[in-house]
C-alpha cells in the first residue's frame, strides 16, 4: 500500500525525523490558510498523487498552467492561485501513466534553501533478505536514470537484521554522500530513525528523493515515498487510515475487500485460478497458446461461493475481457462449490463472453455435472493445455 507524501512526512515526524512545516489542503482557501501559518516568505505548493515525478509532470488542462505539479511561490496569494489551478486538474508524470491522476489534495510546505540534493532509500534486498540502504549524490533525479547511466554513483549498504543499524553503517553512507562535519552526526540520527521507522511499520520501500542539505547545513527530507507490505497491514491500523482509495485501481481495491489476490493486466482472457503458482502457470500457457491474460487472480485455498462470485464479477467488470478461463484444483476447495459459485456468478452478471472451465480434484465429477446441468454455455476442459487452447479459440471466434 502506498501513501501520500504529506502522510509519509507525518510518519517520519513521529520517528523524530526532521521535516519542514506544512499542511494538507483540499481547497485553495484551505491552502492559503495553511500558508498563513507558515514562516514564509517562500512556500511550496505540492500536488499529492501516488506517482513520482510530479515536479517535472504536466497538467492536461491548459488552465492549470505549465509549471508542473510542485511549485515554489513567494506569497500566500500565489499559494491560493496555484492551489486553485492544481486542484481538480489531471497531472501526468512519467509514473502516472498517460491518463494521469486527478489532484484532489495539495500539500503546502515551507520553502527550503537547497544547497545539495541527495538520494536516499531503504528497501528489502531479495538477494540477501535484508534491509539495504541505497544512497546517491545524484538526488532530485530519477534514480532509474542514474542506475542506467552511472551505476557507480549509487552506494549500497546492507544491514544485518540480527544486529540492526549501527553508527558504522550510517557513517559509511554519510561519507558516500560527501557529508562532512556536523552533518555526519545529524545524518546518523536521521538514518537510524528511518531504519527504525522502516522495520517497525513493515515498510517495503522508503524513498527520500531529494534529501537535501539546506543553506544552514541541516539535512532534511524534501520528498518521501513510502510503501507498506500489505500482508502486514493488519498490524498497523494507523497506517491503514492513510489509505486513499481514489488512488487505487478500483478493481484491485474491490478484490482486496474480498481477500482476493488480483492484479489487472492488459490482455483479453480473464483468469480465475486458485494458488499463485497455478495462476502463473495458467497465464504462461495462455500466452503459449497465442492469447494474453487480462489479469492475475488467485482466489486462495479456502474460497467460498461468495468469494468466487465476487472474483467472477471483478473479472467481468474489465471491459477488455473477451473470454474467461477458470482453472481450479480442488484440494482444500471442493469442485462442486466452485461450480456453484461460477454458475451463480454467471447468472447474476448475465455472462456474455465464452467461459472455459477446467476443474480437477475433490468432487470433480459432481462439479462437472452441476455445470453441465446448469444450462449455461460453459465449455468444459480436461487439462491445462486443453483449457488454454479452448479459451484462446473461443475468444478468437467471438471477436
Ligand atoms: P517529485 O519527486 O514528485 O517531482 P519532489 O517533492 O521531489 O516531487 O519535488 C520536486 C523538486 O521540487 C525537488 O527536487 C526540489 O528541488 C523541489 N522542492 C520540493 N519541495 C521543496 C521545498 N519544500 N522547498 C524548496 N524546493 C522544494
Ligand atoms: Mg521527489
Amino acid at each position: 500500500m502506498n501513501i501520500h507524501e504529506y502522510q509519509a512526512k507525518q510518519v517520519l515526524a513521529k520517528y523524530g525525523v526532521p521535516v519542514l512545516k506544512g499542511g494538507v489542503a483540499y481547497t485553495a482557501e484551505e491552502a492559503e490558510k495553511v500558508a498563513l501559518d507558515l514562516a514564509g516568505p517562500v512556500y511550496v505548493v505540492k500536488s499529492q498523487i501516488h506517482a513520482g515525478g510530479r515536479g517535472k509532470g504536466h497538467f492536461k488542462e491548459p488552465s492549470a498552467g505549465d509549471k508542473g505539479g510542485v511549485r515554489v511561490v513567494k506569497s500566500t496569494d500565489e499559494v491560493f492561485s496555484n492551489a486553485k489551478q492544481m486542484l481538480g486538474a489531471t497531472l501526468v508524470t512519467h509514473q502516472s501513466g498517460a491518463e494521469g491522476k486527478e489532484v484532489k489534495r495539495v500539500y503546502i510546505e515551507d520553502g527550503c534553501d537547497i544547497k545539495r540534493e541527495l538520494y536516499l532509500s531503504l528497501l528489502v534486498d531479495r538477494a540477501t533478505s535484508a534491509v539495504t540502504v541505497m544512497a546517491s549524490t545524484e538526488g532530485g533525479m530519477d534514480i532509474e536514470e542514474v542506475a542506467n547511466h552511472s551505476p557507480e554513483k549509487i552506494f549500497f549498504q546492507g544491514i544485518d537484521q540480527a544486529t540492526g543499524i549501527s553508527g558504522f553503517h550510517c557513517r559509511n553512507v554519510a561519507f558516500s554522500l560527501g557529508l562532512e562535519g556536523k552533518q555526519v552526526g545529524a545524518f546518523t540520527k536521521l538514518l537510524s530513525a528511518l531504519y527504525k521507522c522502516f522495520t517497525e511499520t513493515d515498510c517495503s520501500m522508503l524513498e527520500i528523493n531529494p534529501l537535501v542539505v539546506a543553506g544552514d547545513g541541516q539535512v532534511i527530507p524534501l520528498d518521501c515515498k513510502m510503501n507498506f507490505d500489505s500482508n502486514a497491514l493488519y498490524r498497523h491500523p494507523d497506517i491503514v487510515e492513510y489509505r486513499d482509495e481514489d488512488e487505487e485501481d478500483p478493481m484491485e481495491l474491490e478484490a482486496s475487500k474480498h481477500d482476493l489476490n488480483y492484479i489487472k493486466l492488459d490482455g483479453s482472457i480473464g483468469c480465475m485460478v486458485n494458488g499463485a503458482g497455478l495462476a502463473m502457470a495458467t497465464m504462461d500457457i495462455i500466452k503459449l497458446k497465442g492469447g494474453a491474460p487480462a489479469n492475475f487472480l488467485d482466489v486462495g485455498g479456502g474460497a467460498t461461493r461468495e468469494r468466487v462470485t465476487a472474483a467472477f464479477k471483478i473479472i467481468l467488470s474489465d471491459p477488455n475481457v473477451d473470454g474467461i478461463l477458470v482453472n481450479i484444483f480442488g484440494g482444500i476447495m471442493r469442485c462442486d462449490v466452485i461450480a456453484e459459485g461460477v454458475i451463480a456468478a454467471a447468472r447474476e452478471v448475465s455472462l456474455n463472453v465464452p467461459l472455459v472451465v477446467r476443474l480437477e480434484g475433490t468432487n470433480v465429477e459432481l462439479g462437472k455435472k452441476i455445470m453441465a446441468e446448469s444450462g449455461l454455455p460453459i465449455i468444459s476442459a480436461d487439462n491445462l493445455a486443453d483449457a488454454a487452447e479452448k479459451v484462446v479459440k473461443a475468444v478468437k471466434e467471438a471477436s
